[in-house]
């Protein structure tokens, strides 16, 4: 067997966050030095004592795609900050971003004490549609369950990350077997897993002979390992987590109000407002946006009696309408606002999460 190595590394830290020291331009330059195609700058979220400000991370279109040959990624490590999955950026904030990490860590609002505590707020934090990764969760720091945490990842498509740092190495015994046990549940169940550096220095970059070590001492299949450039990695990230099972989804189109009367249904249906909130913007684009737009605008003009005014929407909103932008989230939300505010009817309740769950089928 070839052993494993890795094209990307989806974990590293600049001079941004207060625990890390060199550059973005010293970061990217040693992945071209280390011959890595991508890297994810996953700074620490706001919930961090001295992390960045949740205002730095509104522009991640001032970071190029690609720079000296290597595709980066604008992201976060996002903090949870209790047992109910909550995160320190929000909605908008984190649909903007191309990559999501999220993870426990001390010196955040996060209270949990037992193993019970982590595992919860970890899964909570699963089932979140923008996360993309949880970061160290074999971290005994925040032990967690991994009986629980393994299929949770592969229910809601998360990767499980495996952490050069944190790994334990010869310092920390109950981390490594925590990261055996993660693992050997990962190949089990078919959760895919990334194996990143969590670099604060640019030396670290793309540095992760030891956790590439063990992923061979334990036999972990390749195809698992999502930067290990035995899938598509680009596109795994772009493609938004995909929660609903084939029959939700046709029933989710074919929806009537007796589905809204259903309790057991509606969590499905909420569901799909998450899936708005995050995952819209990373599947549509160009013709698509437009087809899409159209059906929106109609479906607001059956239930509000009232042709929605793009020209009065913002610059930002009109380039989304005309496909030149990459996330649809604004205009998204604007139209839900015309739902809520400005129609001259009552829009019910029932109505709006028609209108919601239709679009999460649209987008999903
Ligand atoms: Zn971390
Ligand atoms: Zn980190």
């Amino acid at each position: 067997m070839t052993p494993i190595g890795i094209v990307a590394d989806l974990h590293v830290h600049t001079l941004a966050s207060p625990c890390a020291y060199s550059t973005l331009a010293e970061m990217v330059e040693a992945a071209v030095q280390r011959g890595l195609k991508a890297l994810a700058i996953t700074d620490h979220g706001p919930g961090l004592q001295g992390g960045l400000d949740r205002f730095q991370f509104q522009f991640p279109t001032v970071l190029p795609k690609e720079h000296r040959g290597v595709q980066l990624y604008h992201g976060v490590e996002a903090n949870i900050l209790d047992a109910g999955g909550d995160l320190d950026l929000h909605g908008s904030e984190l649909a903007a971003l191309d990559l999501v990490v999220a993870g426990l860590h001390p010196g955040t609002a996060y209270r949990g004490s037992s193993t019970e505590e982590h595992t919860r707020a970890v899964v909570a934090a699963m089932e979140n549609p923008a996360v993309r990764i949880i970061s160290h969760p074999h971290n005994m720091h925040f032990p967690v369950q991994m009986e629980e945490v393994v299929p949770a990842a592969v229910r809601t498509g998360t990767w499980l990350e495996l952490n050069h740092r944190y790994m334990g190495g010869s310092g920390n015994p109950e981390a490594l077997t925590q990261s055996r046990t993660m693992l050997r549940l990962a190949a089990e169940q078919g959760a895919r897993i990334c194996v990143n550096s969590d670099s604060h220095f640019m030396a670290g970059v793309g540095q992760v002979a030891n956790a590439l070590a063990l992923l061979d001492e334990v036999g972990f299949p390749a195809e698992l390992v999502v930067n290990s450039g035995t899938l598509e990695l680009d596109a795994a990230i772009r493609t938004p987590k995909h929660f609903l099972d084939p029959e939700v989804e046709e029933r989710l189109v074919f929806l009537t109000e007796n589905d809204l009367l259903d309790p057991d249904f509606l969590p499905v249906l909420h569901r799909g407002v998450d899936l708005v909130q995050a995952g819209i913007g990373k599947v549509l684009t160009g013709e698509n946006a437009v087809m899409f737009v159209t059906h929106l605008a109609s479906t607001v003009n059956r239930l509000c009696g009232k042709e929605p005014e793009f020209a009065e929407l913002d610059p930002l909103v009109a380039a989304e309408i005309k496909g030149q932008a990459p996330s649809l989230f604004y205009l998204v939300d604007h139209l839900i606002a015309l739902l809520d505010e400005q129609c001259p009817v009552q829009v019910t309740e029932v109505e709006r999460l028609l209108f919601v769950a239709h679009v999460a089928v649209l987008a999903s």
